[in-house]
């Protein structure tokens, strides 16, 4: 299990799945955050808590970015339509940074294409600092 807090103490978050990888993305948002996302559901393998703001950008509504209305740290995101449980969490707010290092880092080519790119071999660790 890995638990994230973001940097005023606010929310918290919990992932009680095993991380495989985390995913970079460079579209207008992912790049401009700094974000690490790990994927799972809410109310199943993802938990967050205290207060957040959702973030639509304007030209798509499918997912709603969370930030803590106090620090403004990027939480992570999820799905904009009640009955799609779908989320992510920003890795980057992981409370034990040392455990996450060697996940796998997948980029994901958002900014145009909007897929994924082929593993490359770079680690958590490699992007952190
Ligand atoms: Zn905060």
């Amino acid at each position: 299990m890995l638990t994230g807090t973001c940097h005023c103490g606010s929310v918290t978050w919990r992932f009680t799945a095993d991380p495989t990888q985390a995913t970079a993305c460079n579209c207008t948002i992912c790049a401009k955050a700094g974000t690490f996302w790990i994927y799972g559901t809410e109310g199943e393998d993802i938990d967050i808590t205290g207060p957040t703001t959702a973030y639509k950008r304007a030209d798509s509504g499918n997912l709603e970015f969370l930030h803590c209305p106090t620090c403004g740290n990027t939480i992570g995101w999820r799905a904009a339509d009640p009955d799609n449980n779908r989320a992510a969490l920003n890795l980057r707010l992981v409370d034990t940074p040392d455990t996450v290092m060697n996940l796998p880092i997948r980029h994901f080519e958002g900014l145009n294409t909007f897929t994924p790119l082929p593993d490359d071999g770079t680690t958590v660790k490699d992007l952190w600092f």
